[in-house]
C-alpha cells in the first residue's frame, strides 16, 4: 500500500470547514501529472483497476462457442451423470455438431462427453423421437446409474454388447443389464449413437423380458442401428469417409455401410431383406 500513502500525501484532502463559517476557497488540488514520480505511482495504482473485469464463470454453452475444449471437458466431467445428460440436452444442434467434430479430431477426450453426446444424437434422430424413444430413455437411465461402461473386450467381434445381470437368462426373463462400448466408438459420436440404438434395443427388451429369438432380435437391433446411422451419416456423405471414423478399419466400415445402406433402399421391404441377409451371414449358426 506504499503507493496509496504516496498518493494520499500528494493530493491534499480538504479539511471540512466549521459549520458556522462559509467554506474557504479550496486551492486546486495538485495534479499528480505535475510530479513525474507521483504520476508514475498513480498510473501503477490505477492500472490495478483498469484491467478487464475478472471473467465470470463460463457456461458450458459459452465454452463450446469459444472452442475452449479444455475448459469444457473439465467442467463437464465434474458434473454428476444425470447433470451431464441434462447439459447435453441443453446444447443447440450446432453446438453438438461442433462438439462432435472436436471429439472426432481428438480435441475433446472424455468418456462422459462422448457417451452423453452419442445418446443425445440418438435421441434427436427420427428413430429416437419415434419408435426408439423408450429405448433411448432407458439408455439414458442406464448411464445415469453407471450401467454404461467402456471396455476393450469385443463380444462376437462387435464394438458393443449388452450384458444381462442374470446370467444365462433367456427370453421372457426380466433383467437389468450393463452396456459395454468399445473405446473406438468414443471418437465417433454418430457411430456411438448408432450403437445406443442397437444395444439399447437389447437392453430395453431384457428389462421388459421381451427379447426375441437371436436372429429376429439381432435383425431388429441392426435395423434400429441402421436407421440412426443412416440419418446421422447419410450414404451420400460416406464416400472416402473412412477417415472420419478414427480406429475403424476399412473392413469394419464396409460392413457397416453394407448393412446400413441396405436399409435405406427406397423399397423398404427390399432394404429390410438385404439387412436380414447380412445379419444372417453374421449370426446364422
Ligand atoms: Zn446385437
Amino acid at each position: 500500500m506504499a503507493e496509496l500513502k504516496a498518493i494520499g500525501a500528494n493530493t491534499a484532502r480538504p479539511v471540512a470547514p466549521p459549520k458556522d463559517r462559509p467554506a474557504p476557497e479550496q486551492p486546486a488540488p495538485e495534479q499528480p501529472a505535475q510530479d513525474p514520480a507521483a504520476a508514475l505511482r498513480y498510473t501503477l495504482f490505477a492500472s490495478r483497476f483498469d484491467g478487464p473485469a475478472p471473467a465470470a464463470p463460463r457456461s458450458l454453452e459459452g465454452l463450446v462457442d469459444s472452442g475452449n475444449w479444455g475448459g469444457f471437458k473439465t467442467k463437464f466431467d465434474k458434473l454428476s451423470r444425470p447433470k451431464q445428460l441434462e447439459a447435453m440436452e441443453k446444447l443447440s444442434p450446432p453446438q453438438r455438431e461442433k462438439l462432435s467434430n472436436a471429439t472426432r479430431s481428438g480435441e475433446v477426450k472424455s468418456k462422459a462427453v462422448s457417451i452423453t453426446l452419442g445418446a443425445e444424437l440418438a435421441a434427436r434422430s427420427t428413430w429416437g423421437q419415434g419408435e426408439g424413444k423408450a429405448t433411448v430413455d432407458n439408455f439414458k437411465r442406464m448411464y445415469a446409474k453407471g450401467r454404461v461402461e467402456v471396455s476393450e473386450k469385443k463380444v462376437g467381434g462387435g464394438w458393443a454388447y449388452a450384458d444381462p445381470a442374470k446370467k444365462g437368462s433367456e427370453r421372457g426373463v426380466k433383467t437389468d443389464s450393463t452396456i459395454y462400448l468399445h473405446p473406438t466408438l468414443l471418437r465417433s459420436p454418430d457411430l456411438l449413437a448408432s450403437y445406443v440404438a442397437h444395444e439399447g434395443t437389447h437392453a430395453l427388451r431384457m428389462k421388459e423380458g421381451t427379447r426375441k429369438p437371436l436372429f429376429a432380435e439381432e435383425t431388429d437391433a441392426h435395423v434400429a442401428q441402421a436407421r440412426v446411422w443412416n440419418q446421422l451419416s447419410p450414404p451420400s456423405k460416406r464416400d472416402g469417409a473412412e477417415g472420419n471414423y478414427p480406429g475403424v478399419s476399412a473392413k469394419d466400415f464396409r460392413n457397416l455401410r453394407t448393412m446400413t445402406e441396405a436399409y435405406v433402399n427406397p423399397n423398404a421391404d427390399a432394404g429390410r431383406a438385404a439387412v436380414r441377409a447380412q445379419v444372417e451371414r453374421w449370426y446364422a449358426p
